[in-house]
Formats: C-alpha cells, structure tokens, sequence
C-alpha cells in the first residue's frame, strides 16, 4: 500500500516533468525543436567557465542543484521561467542558448547585397544587419524583411542634381500608411533616411557613385527594393 503511494507520488512528479517539458517545447515556438544534450552540455561548459558548482548555480535560481545535474546530463530542459536567470547568470544570449550552442558567426565578409531589414511592430525601430542575426525588440524576435513582389511597388524617380540624388516615390504620407525609410545602398555604404508622416515622400542623398540599390518601406506595401540603374534620370 505505502509502495504504491510512493510509486504514483512518482507519476505525478514525472507527470509535472512532462508537463515542464511540452511548455517549453510551446514557448519555443517556431524555434528549431532543443536538444536538451546539446542544452546540457552547454550549461556544463558555461558554467565552467564561470568556475561555479552546481550547487552554485542552483542557489542563485533558487533550485535544486539536482535540477542542473539533470540539465547538465541531458536528462531535461531547464522550465521557461528559468530561462531569464540563466542567461543573466551564465552571461549569454538565451537564443544561442536555445540552439544549443555559441558557435559565433561566419565572418561578415562584408556583401552588403545581404543586408536586412528589421521593423519592429510595435515601437517602429528600424534595425539593419549586413549578416545573420537574432535580432529582438520590445522582446519580440523580429523576421529580416522580405521585399515585397513587383505588383505592390510604388513609383518612384530619380533625379541627379549637384552631386545629390533627388528620389521621391509617389505616395501618401498619412500616419496610417506612409514610407518610413529609404535606404541607399551602394559599396561598403549604407544611407538610411527615416520619414514621418506628413513630409514629403523624397529624400536628397549624396552620390555615392553608379549604380547601387535603393530600399523603400511602406507601412503598409512593406519593402521595395529597386536598382538605382532602373532609373532614368530626367
Ligand atoms: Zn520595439
Ligand atoms: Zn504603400
């Protein structure tokens, strides 16, 4: 009779571990699925790093140090809420971490035509990266832009004038659909010009030499993205 208590004691704590272990799987959402070994070691490596014990780490999150053994033998992945501490205590990007690894980028060898876009919903910050990034703000991750198909394009013109390009793209400037940037690309250079609504839908940017990429985004079309040598200059 005690033995069986006992035993089911231990199917409602697995049944809590597994319960632990789908929540994550929730919050992660879209992220690749984790390998709770590769979690594992990582926690192993960084806290090493930190020359902490286990019973070090668990004190500052307030746990069992047999959580972090399990953790650090693959045996689980550390709860959601667990997640904030662990990257203020180990010092680390909790994405990378979620990937199950630190592995730094390629070198940015320096193909601006890979550059990215980022907007962020809901603040409208605009983030620009010339490589691969995890990029967050207001604690959301954000999606690089994708330029939108042809059919939704603005038009817009090109004028050279004084060493200056005069670019102005035909469309309304209301705050509830407005161009909020131009971007120029050219080389090793980024110009970005950030519009509000009422002005004017144009920028002046100086000439940075032939050709180049421009970059315009609608609140509402999205990202455009045309050569300068599209253009004829009148
Ligand atoms: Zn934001
Ligand atoms: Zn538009």
């Amino acid at each position: 009779m005690k033995e069986d208590r006992q035993a089911g004691k231990e199917n409602l704590e697995m049944k809590a571990d597994m319960e632990k272990d789908r929540k994550t799987d929730e919050w992660l959402g879209d992220e690749k699925e984790v390998d709770s070994t590769k979690v594992g070691q990582l926690i192993l490596q960084l806290r090493n790093e930190k020359g902490m014990t286990q019973q070090q780490l668990a004190d500052r999150l307030h746990i069992s140090n047999k959580a972090v053994s399990k953790w650090e033998c693959g045996m689980g992945c550390p709860d959601t809420s667990l997640w904030p501490g662990l990257a203020s205590v180990l010092g680390v990007d909790i994405q990378k971490m979620l990937q199950g690894g630190l592995d730094p980028n390629g070198p940015d060898i320096g193909k601006i035509q890979n550059i990215r876009f980022y907007v962020c919903s809901s603040c409208g910050n605009i983030l620009v990266s010339t490589g691969q990034a995890s990029v967050s703000c207001c604690g959301r991750k954000l999606q690089p832009l994708v330029c939108s198909s042809e059919k939704s394009a603005h038009e817009i013109t090109v004028k050279e004038t004084d060493g200056e390009y005069y670019i102005a793209i035909q469309h309304e400037m209301r705050k509830d659909h407005y161009i909020s940037f131009v971007a120029y690309v050219k080389n090793d250079r980024i110009l970005l010009v950030r519009l509000y609504p009422e002005q004017d839908a144009a920028v002046r940017v100086p000439v940075m030499g032939k050709g180049g990429d421009l970059y315009v985004y609608c609140t509402k079309h999205g990202l455009q993205k045309a050569a300068f040598s599209c253009y004829k200059p009148a």
